[in-house]
């Protein structure tokens, strides 16, 4: 089916990365499948979280896991669940529980605009932020000062290209609140192929995107410790509710786990390599661009292709281009953040050498004199 023809819809090439007002990721032929028989039938849901758990503990060796409808509300539901804990009527009366500690401690650089603040998620669950240390980083010291306060339920770290500053040590910043007796929470919303590293930092739980690289339908993992788990799922019993996974969420997940488990990442790697070099082949003969690989700076296995435009010898500037590529037939999205720069950042990883090469002749087309 042509869902283009049939809605009146705009293809587009998406060369953003896992960007939500994109559609993230393009999951494959065996998880669209999965999940679109699980759309035509019933479940215990129970029982598909609980395959969920086990799956994700054969995938990183975590205890449990569990999947909530995404990072966004797992964020929110993880901290709900210390504040509730197990308890029924704090689960059912959340997030208005006046009594009971709200602060959630994160670096100041870790206060991450990802589409809305992540502070946001954090206030959802009748908490509230206090940043330790400031853009520039946050020592040891910061995060210590922030977390002896006996108003603080636990501290959140996000590991993400997009946090600011140095710092904080991921494993001793998780000592300073485990010796604290306070939980520690990381968003590795991105990270779903370092979550072994996240966890090995000793964390109680890491949330991660599974529509991200997973590519699944639209669902959040919470993987860690079982305390964690069982408490944050719990959360659908009340704020939780408006946050639950779906059935062809839970189904998606558990296929594209199992596609994750056979993966030769190696033989991935190279396809990724392959990708890149394609593209840098075609813009090193175009004048005034000049294309270089940049490595992901949180340490995921692939690179991105940043293609430094020369607004004399190519004839338009990065925001030109950026712009000129937009509105084009089909439109083509790459990452903006360094335009001042007069770079333009192309993350590859979904898209085919057709589309690749779609991208290889509007970037000729659009030079000077053509
Ligand atoms: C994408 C992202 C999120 C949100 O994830 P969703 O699953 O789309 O809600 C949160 N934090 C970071 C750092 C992200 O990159």
């Amino acid at each position: 089916m042509n869902l283009y023809n049939r809605y009146n819809l705009t293809p587009v090439i998406n060369a953003r990365g896992t960007f939500t007002p994109l559609g993230v990721s393009r999951s494959s032929t065996i998880t669209a499948e999965a999940a679109a028989a699980a759309l035509q039938s019933f479940f215990i849901i129970t029982e598909l979280q609980q395959r969920a758990s086990e799956a994700i503990s054969a995938w990183c060796g975590a205890p449990a896991g569990a999947v909530t409808h995404c990072v966004a509300s797992a964020i929110t539901l993880s901290i709900s669940a210390v504040r509730t804990g197990l308890d029924p009527e704090r689960i059912a009366t959340a997030p208005n529980l006046p009594q009971v500690p709200n602060k959630v401690v994160l670096p100041a650089g870790h206060a991450v605009n990802y589409g809305h603040e992540i502070i946001q998620d954090i206030h959802l669950a009748g908490a509230e932020a206090v940043l330790a240390g400031n853009e520039n980083g946050c020592e040891s010291r910061d995060l210590e000062s922030a977390l002896d306060d006996p108003q603080v339920i636990c501290l959140l770290l996000v590991s993400s290209r997009l946090t600011r500053g140095h710092g904080p040590d991921f494993n001793q910043a998780v000592k300073l609140a485990h010796a604290r007796g306070l939980p520690v929470i990381i968003d590795g919303a991105a990270q779903d192929m370092r979550v072994e590293d996240l966890l090995a930092c000793g964390a109680d739980c890491v949330l991660v995107s599974a529509h991200k690289y997973l590519a699944s339908p639209t669902a959040g993992l919470i993987i860690g410790k079982r305390d964690m788990v069982t408490a944050t799922l719990a959360q659908e019993k009340g704020i939780g509710r408006a946050m639950k996974a779906s059935k062809e969420a839970i189904i998606g997940v558990l296929a594209a786990i199992d596609e994750r488990l056979e993966l030769d990442i190696g033989l991935w790697r190279c396809e990724q390599d392959h990708k890149l070099k394609t593209l840098a082949d075609r813009v090193g003969v175009i004048a005034g661009l000049t294309a270089q690989t940049l490595v992901d700076p949180v340490g995921m296995p692939f690179a991105r292709l940043a293609i430094d435009v020369d607004a004399n010898g190519y004839g338009r500037d990065a925001d030109e281009l950026a712009s000129a590529l937009r509105d084009g037939t089909p439109p083509i999205y790459l990452m903006e953040d360094r335009l001042e720069e007069g770079r333009l950042v192309l993350e590859l990883v979904p898209l085919t050498i057709g589309e690749i090469d779609c991208i290889g002749d509007r970037l000729e087309e659009l030079a000077d004199g053509y």
